[in-house]
């Protein structure tokens, strides 16, 4: 997917990281580089950034899921084997979580420089 230069912009000019469109983060001084999900162009460090982000949104989402799982079915004799496993895969997850979160630190000192 080609990245579009949004209107209004000179098409002359390099195109500027879009990092200010997010609620996240604000001006960013450094070209765009890459496209963010084919709607905002970002520098290196901002895509990596925002990537980060995005999977750690999606993995405390599953966290959530699971939990809110156990607690419809923790108590009302599931199988065990199967609550087991779900604990692990709990387990597993926020571990993972920690771990981005760590990543989104250094990535967002990174994009700050
Ligand atoms: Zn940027």
């Amino acid at each position: 997917m080609r990245p579009e230069v949004a209107a209004g912009t000179n098409p002359l000019s390099q195109p500027r990281c879009e990092i200010e469109k997010t609620p996240l983060e604000g001006e960013c001084q450094r070209p765009g580089e890459v496209s963010h999900k084919g709607m905002i162009l970002l520098c290196g460090p901002h895509a990596v950034l925002l990537q980060l982000e995005d999977r750690a949104q999606a993995v405390l989402g599953s966290v959530l899921q699971m939990d809110e799982w156990l607690q419809q079915n923790g108590s009302s004799g599931a199988d065990e084997e199967y609550l087991g496993r779900i604990g692990h895969e709990r387990e597993e997850a926020k571990a993972a979580l920690r771990h981005i979160r760590v990543q989104i630190r250094s990535a967002r000192k990174e994009a700050q420089q």
